[in-house]
């Protein structure tokens, strides 16, 4: 028998060590790794995980656990548990915050059971049959089925267009899992995970499906894990954390729209679900399947060097057209029109067309509010957020200035703060502006406007979607929500008002970004039995992310990609690990970024690692906090991770600066 006098803990904690602890004689019986424990920590009394049992400790002083909370099995299995340490090592986290982000809410808190609650009645799905796969289904589906029958770990990209039947090959795959007894993980993107897709899956395979997405409380979150754990649900489907669900037999995750950046944890472990998904594939010997019309640059380089296995679906089901798109010029307009307008002569054509034919239109526009910054005529001056170096946008439904940022709010000056000029002017563009716009010119519409201020209410989502759907509105307007996964066979037209939100961005993903909107976008459009028709408004219409979504064409947008990110050694090429620094205090922010810089520059020189920075980030602060970074090029992570360690050992002490490391960043 294993001794187990003494155990490793880890605590949900930002330190990456263990923890120490004595298993008293009391309690040796139940301790047993996996298990939660309450131990003493300082003053407090902490939820803290058992992950091991070592010897006797060099240490003096080795408290005591004070009990252990977990009765019957332990709340996270050995699967689990070393999937969240691969997590730790490659993201630089503590193996407990790896733990914590794997484990729902309830049971962080160290409880046994979720509270009494009733649940709500389940929704009746009506039952939905397979579709007879379509030749390219068909093909896609033999060697999937290959894969998993023979429980190989393999990895496929199914890169298919919008339209082109993936869910249809997503349920069939899930479908033969469950077959062999198996079990599988679906992860969608928060922003797609709409009443619409979760009925797909409840409808086709009932009861065994549980559901797990951030709109749950803590309670219904509860139920749902503890559903999958106990083995009466046997498909998860849900957004990032879905890929921790506690299902054992794992034989197939699906990953639909593997590019999303919602698969990227913001905050400590700040982990990439897709990679997390494809290495606990490999713990449990599942099969992975990556979904999607505009793959991440890294996931189709790799198929294309076959790491992973490239499936294609280039037809619409039903043989369906393609949207054909059109791009408005609008340095064009503006030449054309003396008193050009938000919508182009030809949007405004097109929509009063498609609006007389009786069909829908749904409007892209990626900003929130009125007007996104309004400055004074006579100075100049942009009227900023007081704790952000970001300008103000004006929200008309209440009248007032918000940041996007922090959320402050504030009334619109009648007058400039500055020169006390009267002659202010609101700039820029928003929904809100769109939504105005749109009624105004075409005031028999029934318009919505779908974007985070409209769907702060919990439901309205689903409600403005439902109206929508049944053809209670003609005119949908929204952010990057409304461009992801619905399927609305009326709309005919999808206008983009402006490409050039994304692509100004100063980042590095700017094109793939603005490749993979557009794209996801256009659709929307042409899903039911009429052609479809996309017209996006640009500034820069040569742009090749630009040009090759007008031409549909994934592959030759990669092509132009791919030569860029060679060329200045981006990922693919190499891995980038980038470094935040934040701080009240500007100069002390300033100092450290130097400090840190010079001494990673001497830990990094022979070797082939670029450091690029310091610089101040595009948003220089937030929140009252100011935002320098750097990061890291290189081809290895672990030994460019070794590095960073070494240099901020030397620095320990500056805590008015707070730094985070961040592996595989998706933003600059
Ligand atoms: P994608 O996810 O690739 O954009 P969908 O999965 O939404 O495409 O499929 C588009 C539409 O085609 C859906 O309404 C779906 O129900 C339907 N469909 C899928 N496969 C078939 C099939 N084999 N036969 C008929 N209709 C299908
Ligand atoms: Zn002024
Ligand atoms: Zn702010």
């Amino acid at each position: 028998m294993q001794q187990k006098e003494y155990a490793d803990i880890a605590l949900g904690l930002p330190v990456r060590k263990p923890f120490h602890y004595r298993v008293p004689p009391s309690l040796m019986d139940k301790a047993e790794v996996g298990k939660r424990v309450l131990v003493p920590f300082g003053p407090r009394k902490l939820v803290g995980y058992i992950v091991g049992f070592v010897g006797k400790p060099d240490i003096e002083g080795v408290k005591d656990i004070i009990s252990v909370i977990d009765q019957e099995g332990p709340a996270i299995s050995a699967e689990l548990l070393s999937l969240t340490k691969w997590i730790a090592e490659y993201y630089r986290s503590s193996w407990g915050e790896a733990i914590s982000a794997a484990l729902p809410g309830a049971i962080k808190k160290g409880k046994i059971k979720a509270a009494p609650r009733n649940p709500a009645p389940e929704d009746i799905y009506e039952a939905t049959k397979n579709y007879k796969p379509t030749l390219e289904q068909a093909s896609a589906l033999k060697p999937i089925f290959e894969s998993i029958s023979g429980g190989r770990n393999d990895v496929y990209l199914l890169h298919g267009i919008t339209g082109s039947g993936k869910t249809e090959v997503y349920l069939q795959s899930i479908e033969l899992a469950l077959k062999m007894g198996k079990t599988a993980i679906v992860l969608v993107p928060e922003i797609s995970l709409t009443p619409q897709a979760i009925e797909w899956f409840k409808s086709r395979f009932g009861g065994v499906v549980a559901v797990l997405h951030s709109r749950l409380l803590d309670t219904e979150r509860f139920i749902e894990w503890k559903k999958l754990k106990d083995g009466a649900a046997r498909i998860a489907v849900g957004a990032r954390s879905a890929v921790f669900a506690p299902v054992s037999n794992l034989g197939l995750i699906v990953i639909d729209e593997e590019h999303e950046t919602s698969y990227k944890q913001d905050d400590a472990p700040r982990y990439n679900a897709r990679e997390v998904a494809i290495e606990r594939a490999r713990i449990s010997g599942a099969t992975v399947i990556l979904g999607g019309a505009t793959p991440s640059i890294e996931t189709y380089h790799k198929a294309l060097s076959g790491e992973y296995k490239m499936l294609k679906m280039t037809e619409r089901i039903e043989k369906r057209s393609l949207p054909k798109v059109d791009i408005v010029d609008m340095r064009q307009e503006l030449l054309d029109v003396k008193d050009a307008k938000i919508f182009s002569r030809a949007l405004e054509h097109a929509i009063s067309q498609v609006l007389n034919k009786n069909g829908q239109v749904m409007l892209l526009m990626n900003r929130r509010g009125f007007s996104t910054f309004i400055n004074c005529r006579k100075c100049g001056h942009v009227v900023k957020c007081r704790h952000c170096n970001v300008s103000m946008t004006y929200h008309y439904d209440i009248k007032k200035l918000s940041c996007h940022y922090c959320n402050y709010q504030a009334d619109p000056p009648a007058k400039c703060p500055k020169c006390k000029s009267g002659d202010i002017q609101y700039f820029g563009v928003g929904t809100q502006k769109i939504e105005s716009e749109a009624a105004r010119i075409f005031p028999a519409a029934r318009i919505a406007r779908m974007d985070t201020d409209a769907t702060v209410k919990r439901g309205s989502h689903k409600q403005i979607l439902d109206d929508f759907r049944k053809h209670k509105l003609d005119i949908l307007i929204g952010t990057q929500m409304i461009a992801k996964g619905h399927d609305f066979p009326r709309v005919t037209l999808v206008g983009v008002i402006s490409a050039d939100t994304a692509l100004n961005l100063p980042d590095f993903r700017s094109g793939e970004r603005t490749f993979n909107l557009l794209t996801q976008v256009a659709g929307r459009a042409g899903r039911g039995s009429e052609a479809g028709r996309v017209i996006i408004q640009t500034f820069s219409p040569d742009h090749y992310a630009v040009r090759k979504s007008v031409d549909h064409d994934y592959a030759g947008f990669f092509d132009e990609e791919i030569k860029f990110r060679r060329e200045l050694g981006y990922p693919p090429f190499n891995h980038i690990i980038d470094i935040k620094l934040r701080g009240r205090n500007e100069e002390r922010v300033i100092k450290a970024a130097h400090d840190l810089a010079a001494v990673l520059a001497a830990h990094i020189e022979g070797k082939d690692i670029d450091l690029v920075g310091p610089a101040p980030e595009f948003i220089s602060k937030i929140k009252g906090q100011y935002r320098w970074s750097m990061f890291l090029k290189g081809s290895k992570p672990r030994d460019m991770c070794g590095y960073i360690d070494k240099a901020l050992e030397g620095l320990a002490g500056k805590s008015a600066v707070t730094i985070a490391v961040d592996v595989d960043p998706l933003g600059l």
